[in-house]
């Protein structure tokens, strides 16, 4: 995926051009305009940012797939206001995998129940697990906490989820993530520039 967060219309229209298809947004609005003002191009759209209650409804209208869902009442909404004419909307919770205290994201003992809430809302397909751990030291460390991920991963399929998605791995991580099992890596910086 390739987050063109601050970026303009512009500079997703050069990454389509070079082949990219897929991409992530962090602040909603300024999401919706990018993806207003690109909507002749075919392009697959992913919330990666914080969700406030008042701004489901344009996340829920505007985009594909959501990575940033770790409460239920967030979940609901987005499954009450998803379009009718459009495919469900394709999940991930985020959880909190290396457990700061201040961070977004369910605590992975909360993850199960959370998902199997989620797996029973109508207009939402549960697909995965994101995380967006803190900078680690070298590879190891980073492939460390990527680890963990999985594993949580494995034990929620364990219990009979069918999750296919992790999403996991940004510009300064996404070898270690890749090699540690993410599916989605999220690169911004490494294809955009700096911000
Ligand atoms: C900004 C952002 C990215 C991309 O970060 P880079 O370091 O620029 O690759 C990935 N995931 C999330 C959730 C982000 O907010």
């Amino acid at each position: 995926m390739a987050v063109s967060k601050t970026f303009g219309a512009e500079a997703v229209r050069q990454a389509y051009a070079a082949g990219q298809r897929v991409f992530g947004e962090n602040y909603i609005q300024e999401a919706v305009d990018k993806i207003t003002a690109l909507a002749d191009l075919p392009l697959q759209w992913h919330c990666i940012g914080p969700i406030q209650s008042n701004k489901t409804r344009l996340v829920a209208t505007h985009f594909d797939w959501v990575h940033s869902v770790d409460r239920l009442k967030i979940a609901q909404r987005l499954s009450e206001q998803r379009p009718a004419d459009k495919p469900p909307l394709q999940v991930c919770i985020q959880v909190n995998i290396d457990g700061g205290s201040t961070k977004a994201g369910v605590q992975p003992e909360a993850a199960l129940e959370l998902a199997q809430q989620i797996q029973a809302l109508p207009r939402l397909q549960l697909r995965g697990l994101m995380t967006i751990p803190e900078p680690a030291a070298d590879f190891a460390a980073a492939c460390a906490v990527h680890t963990q991920a999985r594993r949580l991963l494995e034990a929620l399929n364990a219990k009979g989820l069918g999750l296919d998605t992790l999403s996991m791995g940004m510009s300064a991580d996404l070898d270690a993530a890749v090699q540690c099992g993410s599916t989605m890596v999220r690169v911004g910086s490494a294809i955009f520039g700096k911000r």
